[in-house]
């Protein structure tokens, strides 16, 4: 079992407590399955409702997608918000989004109410078109957020653009200015101590294997020890593998990768005249952001396997001289890869089997507010008998591959590459 990969944010980890594994038999109202932010904020739900939790952690709190992001905090839905609302009509939409503002905030608030240092919290992420892309995309997309949603975002043109971004790649961008990046691992971290601090207990190094019931509880267990809880939340997401077979097969594991240049000085000010995060309107699509410490963290791409962070470095690099061929000389301090699950339709994964086995998982790209909402309905849920997470009943569990969910993933991630390059080539 391993500890934290060797990341910008690793390399910038606030306090380095382990918590111990698990031994023996412990008794607790629910048992949660996974230490990324999905599973820690379902506890915190829990415990400050009074319910005694354990969380099992095959590795180190938010070693996996939590603790090695791009960062971005934002409302919406991987999926899009009109492909929710094709599916569900507005109204039934409009109470989902209200959902991701609320988690969101959430995210926000436990940073100032825990003291979490994972600072500076930095306001606004910006999305650009691409030069080639229909001018007018982004103001539809900004009148139609707006209508539906009530959702502010400031349209920016391209010359506006050019003045803040040493670059021609882009059109237009779309600002939102609630939105906002900070360091992702420490704020995980934050959330697991609160979490401690409430009451809820955290094994690290523990690694559920198998599950039994006995009676109207459920046994978990682990190679050195079993949790036996009226209740178990499933939120392992990409990492997930075939431990819970009824749910892996929902789950598709997609790598992305990051990396980090050395600190840039004035260089980067010259560069990157804003504080945003900025991502473009690809499905893969390039994220990146200036950091504090004047580096500059470049994100992209998805993919099914894991290369060497040497190879993502590369990758990376290449990505980041299509859009700012004056960093040529620049190089890759640190670049690693993660895996976030996706469901096929991209929304997350929320609900039950109905026999107290719960799951909020497969938050996609858009986990750091989004797992909140899980944590949030499925949380209350338990405690409370909330049922707001029947909101998500309508995208269910569809079967994503199986074994072949993998490779799909690959196919599909050509397609997107192959379209985006058809893309370009005909506005040229
Ligand atoms: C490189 C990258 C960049 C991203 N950028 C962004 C971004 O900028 N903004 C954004 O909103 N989202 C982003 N995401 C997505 C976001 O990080 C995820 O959606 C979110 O962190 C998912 O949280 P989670 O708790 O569901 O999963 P994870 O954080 O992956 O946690 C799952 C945990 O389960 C554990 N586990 C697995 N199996 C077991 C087991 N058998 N027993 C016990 N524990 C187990 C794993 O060790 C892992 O720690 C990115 C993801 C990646 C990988």
């Amino acid at each position: 079992m391993a500890d934290y990969i060797d990341s910008w944010y690793a390399r910038g980890l606030g306090d380095d407590h382990h918590y111990p594994a698990l031994a023996g038999a412990q008794d607790a109202d629910v048992c949660v399955v996974g230490g990324g932010l999905a599973g820690l904020t379902t506890a915190l739900e829990l415990v400050e409702r009074g319910r005694s939790v354990i969380v099992l952690e095959a590795h180190r709190v938010g070693w996996g997608a939590s603790g090695r992001n791009g960062g971005f905090v934002s409302a919406g839905y991987a999926c899009g918000m009109g492909a929710v609302v094709d599916r569900v009509g507005l109204d039934h939409a409009r109470e989902l989004y209200q959902l991701s503002v609320e988690a969101r905030e959430a995210v926000r608030s436990r940073i100032e109410r825990f003291g979490i240092p994972c600072g500076p919290v930095t306001p606004g992420i910006l999305k650009a078109s691409l030069a080639e892309d229909p001018a007018d995309g982004m103001a539809r997309e900004q009148a139609q957020l707006m209508e539906r949603f009530g959702a502010a975002r400031t349209l920016i043109s391209a010359e506006q653009l050019r003045s803040v971004l040493a670059t021609k790649r882009y059109g237009a961008g779309l600002l939102d200015e609630k939105a906002f990046h900070q360091h992702s691992l420490n704020f995980t971290r934050g959330i697991a101590a609160a979490v401690v601090a409430a009451g809820g207990r955290i094994a690290e190094q523990s690694p559920a294997v198998r599950f039994e019931r006995d009676g109207t509880s459920h046994i978990v267990h682990t190679a050195a020890g079993s949790v036996r809880a009226g209740a178990v939340v499933l939120a392992a997401s990409g990492y997930i593998g075939w431990l819970y077979p009824k749910l892996s097969a929902a789950i598709v594991p997609v790598a992305t990768y990051v990396m980090t240049t050395p600190p840039l000085g004035d260089r980067l000010a010259r560069t990157i005249k804003v504080p945003y995060g900025i991502s473009d309107t690809r499905f893969c699509n390039d994220y990146y952001r200036p950091l504090s410490d004047t580096r500059l963290m470049w994100g992209g791409r998805v993919s099914s396997s894991q290369p060497s962070p040497e190879r993502i470095g590369r990758m990376l690099h290449r990505d980041m001289l299509t859009v700012y061929p004056q960093l040529a000389d620049v190089p890759v301090e640190v670049a690693w890869g993660g895996t976030m699950g996706y469901a096929r339709h991209k929304m997350p994964l929320i609900g039950t089997f109905g026999d107290g086995i719960w799951y909020a998982t497969a938050f996609g790209g858009h986990g750091m507010a989004q797992t909140s909402i899980g944590g949030a309905v499925i949380g209350r849920a338990i405690a409370e008998g909330d049922d707001r997470y029947k909101l998500f009943a309508p995208w269910g569990l569809a079967f994503a591959g199986g074994s072949f969910a993998k490779p799909i993933a690959q196919l599909v991630y050509w397609g997107h590459k192959a379209r985006d390059a058809w893309r370009a080539r005909a506005a040229a």
